[in-house]
C-alpha cells in the first residue's frame, strides 16, 4: 500500500511495530498523547490529546475506551502533567472528535468526575439522540442486515454494533460545536474545523501556532478510515469527505496528531490517498453492479461487498469491520447511483 505519510514519533512508530503501547509522550509546549487500549484486533489502541493551559487546567481531547485502567492510566497522566493535582479536578473541559467509544467511551465518566463540560459537533449530538432513541425503542429496529441480504446466520454478529454509541452519552454533550469555532483555552487558539465522513459531526481542531492539527479518524497514517460509520446521514459520507479533505489540504505543514497509529508530516497528501482510495472503490462498485446487473439482476450489498477488494481479503471480515464493511458498500453503491463518479 502507497502511504506518503512520514512518522514524527519513532516510539509511536515503534510501539506501532511491536504491538505494545506507546508511553506518555509530550508533542509540543504543553501538549501531551496519551495511547489508550481499546478492545478487538483491528486497532490496538486510540489516542488521548492533553492540553495544558497557562492556567494550570487541561483540555482533554478524546478521553479513550472507557475501562478502569483507561481512567487510572488518564489520572496517572494528569498526575504527571499537573503535579499535586488528585487528577480529574484539573480537566477543565473535554472534545470528542466523534462519537465512536474508543474516542469518547470515556468522555461522560471524565465529565462527572471533573465537572468540565463535553463538547462535540452538533451533527455529532444529533447522531447520538437518534442512536439513543432507537436503544430505547422510540424508532423501529433497524431492517438494514435484512435488506442488505446477509445471511441469516451471520446477522447476530452483526446486529450487536448497528449504529452503537457510548450508553449516556447523549445526555452529557453540553457544548455543540460547529466549523470555525474558537475554543477559549488560556494560552492555546484552537479552531474547530467540521469535517464530515467518517461520521458526520467528525471534527478537527488546529493549533496554527504550535503546527498541529488533531485529526481523530478523518485521517488516519496506517488505515484508511471507514466512512458513514456514525449512522444514517442525508447527505452521501463519501460526498461529504471528499469536501472534507480539501478543508485539511489548506494546511499541509501542520503536523497531523491522529486518532491511532502515530503522529505525522504530510497530512494533505496522505488525505488525498485516503480520498483516492474510497474514490477506487467506489469505481469496483460500480463495475461489480455493471457486470452482475447484466448476468443475474439486482446484486444485494453482500453480493457486491464480497466481490470487492478488501485491504484483509472478504473472509478475513467479521463483526464491526464486516459491518463497517457493508456500510462502505452501501455508501460507495449510493455515490455511484447519484452520479457521483461522473463529476470526478
Ligand atoms: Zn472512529
Amino acid at each position: 500500500m502507497a502511504n506518503t505519510s512520514t512518522s514524527t514519533s519513532r516510539q509511536q512508530e515503534e510501539a506501532l511495530v511491536r504491538g505494545d503501547l506507546p508511553p506518555l509522550e509530550q508533542v509540543r509546549d504543553d501538549v501531551w498523547a496519551l495511547a489508550q487500549p481499546m478492545p478487538g484486533d483491528h486497532l490496538a489502541y486510540s489516542f488521548t490529546y492533553l492540553l495544558r493551559d497557562s492556567d494550570g487546567g487541561v483540555l482533554v481531547v478524546d478521553p479513550g475506551w472507557d475501562s478502569d485502567e483507561n481512567w487510572q492510566r488518564l489520572i496517572d497522566a494528569l498526575q504527571q502533567l499537573v503535579p499535586g493535582c488528585s487528577g480529574a479536578d484539573v480537566v477543565t473541559g473535554i472534545i470528542g472528535t466523534h462519537l465512536h467509544p474508543d474516542h469518547v467511551g470515556m468522555a461522560g465518566r471524565l465529565r462527572d468526575a471533573s465537572g468540565a463540560t463535553l463538547g462535540m459537533h452538533v451533527l455529532e449530538r444529533e447522531a447520538l439522540e437518534r442512536h439513543h432513541a432507537r436503544a430505547v425503542g422510540d424508532v423501529p429496529a433497524d431492517d438494514r442486515l435484512e435488506t442488505w441480504g446477509v445471511p441469516a446466520e451471520r446477522r447476530a454478529e452483526l446486529a450487536q454494533y448497528v449504529d452503537r454509541s457510548p450508553e449516556g452519552l447523549v445526555l452529557a454533550v453540553d457544548r455543540e460545536l460547529a466549523d470555525g469555532d474558537v475554543l477559549s483555552v488560556p494560552g492555546f487558539r484552537l479552531e474547530v474545523l467540521a469535517t464530515p465522513g467518517h461520521t458526520t459531526g467528525h471534527l478537527c481542531l488546529r493549533d496554527d501556532a504550535r503546527g498541529l492539527l488533531l485529526t481523530g479518524d478523518h485521517v488516519l497514517p496506517t488505515v484508511f478510515p471507514g466512512l458513514g460509520l456514525g449512522g444514517e446521514t442525508p447527505s452521501n459520507p463519501l460526498a461529504d469527505y471528499l469536501a472534507s479533505i480539501d478543508a485539511v489540504c489548506r494546511y499541509p505543514d501542520h503536523e497531523a496528531l491522529p486518532g491511532h497509529g502515530y503522529r505525522f508530516t504530510g497530512v494533505a497528501e496522505r488525505a488525498r490517498e485516503c480520498a483516492d482510495h474510497h474514490l477506487k472503490r467506489a469505481r469496483e462498485v460500480a463495475e461489480v453492479v455493471a457486470a452482475e446487473g447484466g448476468r443475474s439482476g439486482e446484486p444485494t450489498i453482500w453480493d457486491i461487498a464480497s466481490l470487492i477488494t478488501w485491504t484483509g481479503g472478504w473472509k478475513g471480515l467479521h463483526g464491526f469491520q464486516l459491518l463497517s464493511a457493508l456500510h462502505q458498500t452501501q455508501m460507495h453503491l449510493d455515490f455511484v447511483r447519484s452520479g457521483g463518479l461522473a463529476l470526478r
